[in-house]
This record gives structure tokens, sequence and C-alpha cells, in this order.
């Protein structure tokens, strides 16, 4: 017997598969990151038609199959997220976002959490807050469990300091004294202020670039989607992770 699905579902990824078909990625709250072939989705005019964009929150129902290939049957739009679609930098932004979510989140287990959070900050990149990539990008670190100390320096404990330095291998921030015996190449300046650090800090451009650093480092891999995005926006390429093993 096939077992029918529904639920809501994140387009994160689109790829084509043969002549006519479609394999897509996507997250649902309560089944994870999933994926799916969609029979003919490449020439569908008719059931899929300009539904299959990645960032698409769609109504889905699917055939669970045993082979982790599950089989789209029927989709609605939820949320097209227009928005983006008008403007490559937005583009840009909510493809590094999904690279972080294809990149966080595993096959079959659940991600509610997630999963919201990815819709509403997808509502929000259609918008023009340069705070919604790093402060979401940094959550869904921290939902992994890989929240960055940022309070206090990770070596020698001291709260209070004018200036900080962020150590992505001790997964938080160093005072300048415990920098200074430490690899320059290992560190990021950051903003001065501890309580107002992050607000501060995710307020501005190296806020992005920080937060990557850190996403990268933990990644240990490339992130295409960051390195398209630095190229249209312009941001410095840090990339110190690569030398950080
Ligand atoms: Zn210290």
């Amino acid at each position: 017997m096939p077992r029918w699905l529904h639920s809501a579902a994140l387009i994160l990824r689109s790829q084509a598969h043969g002549e006519s078909d479609l394999i897509l990625s996507v997250l649902a709250p309560d089944h994870g990151r999933m994926s799916w072939i969609v029979k003919g989705g490449k020439r569908s005019k008719k059931r899929f038609v300009n539904k299959l964009e990645p960032y698409t929150l769609l109504k889905a129902i699917w055939v669970a199959r045993r082979s982790g290939l599950h089989r789209l049957e029927r989709a609605e739009i939820g949320n097209l997220y227009p928005g983006l679609r008008r403007d490559p930098q937005k583009f840009a932004a909510a493809s590094v976002l999904a690279e972080q979510l294809y990149a966080w989140t595993r096959e079959a287990n659940p991600e509610p959490e997630t999963f919201r959070l990815a819709c509403a900050a997808l509502d929000r990149l259609q918008g023009d807050d340069p705070r919604v990539l790093p402060l979401t990008v940094l959550r869904i670190l921290a939902l992994q469990g890989y929240r960055p100390a940022l309070d206090s320096c990770t070596a020698c404990g001291r709260r209070h300091c004018r200036d900080w330095f962020f150590a992505a291998h001790r997964h938080g921030v160093l005072c300048p004294r415990c920098a200074s015996r430490t690899a320059p190449r290992l560190l990021a300046p950051v903003c001065a202020g501890t309580a107002a650090f992050l607000r501060q800090a995710l307020a501005s451009p190296e806020a992005l670039d920080l937060v990557m650093l850190y996403a990268g480092f933990l990644l240990q891999r490339d992130l295409p989607a960051w390195e398209v995005y630095q190229a249209l926006t312009g941001q410095r390429s840090p990339q110190p992770w690569r030398a950080v093993r």
C-alpha cells in the first residue's frame, strides 16, 4: 500500500533529473529534510506550473517510498515570497539561507523550530533589514547546539572588554590578552561592547561575515551560495576557516 503524506514544505533545492523529472530537496516541520522526485516536473504545465521554484513554501501531498526518494503528487503554493524574486541580492541571501538549512538538517529528522525560523526569515528577507540573514544563520547554529559564546572570553572568562576577537575554533570570543597568544589567522576582530555586542555586531556588515565564518568552520566545506552572495554584494571574503583545521 502506498503511504500518502501531506504537510507544508519549503523547497531548498531543485535539480533536473533526466529529460523531464525534477528532484527537490525540501524541509518539512515533522519530516525534516526530504528528497522528492517530481515525475514530469520539468514539463508539467498544469500540475506544477511555477510552483517548484527554490524558496517556495508548498502545501504538498507525496507518496513515501522506502528508497527515501519520495514522489510528489500534488502541490499548492503556500507562499512564493515574491519579493525575493525581484531582487538578485535578496534571492542570493535566500540561497545562503537555504544552503545553511540544507547543511544543518538531516533526512527524516523532525525540524519544527528550524522550519518555522526558515519561513519567517524568507518572509523578512523580502524587506531591507540587514540583520535578518546573520541573525537567522546564528539562530540555526544555536538550534543545532552551536550558540557561540559572546559574553565573556572563552579562555580566561573575562567579561568586560573594550575590544573582542572572534575565534571560531573556540566557539566564541577571546579578550585581547588571550587573543595575543593566538595565531592572528584564527581571529576576526569584532566591535566593542559586551552586553550590546550581539545586537550591535549583527547590525553591521561584518556580522554576516563573522557568522558565516563560524558556520564555515563548523561545516568544514565550501559554501557556494555564500560565495555568490559575497560576489553580488561586494562583501569581503575572509574564509579563514580554510586554514583552521
Ligand atoms: Zn581572555
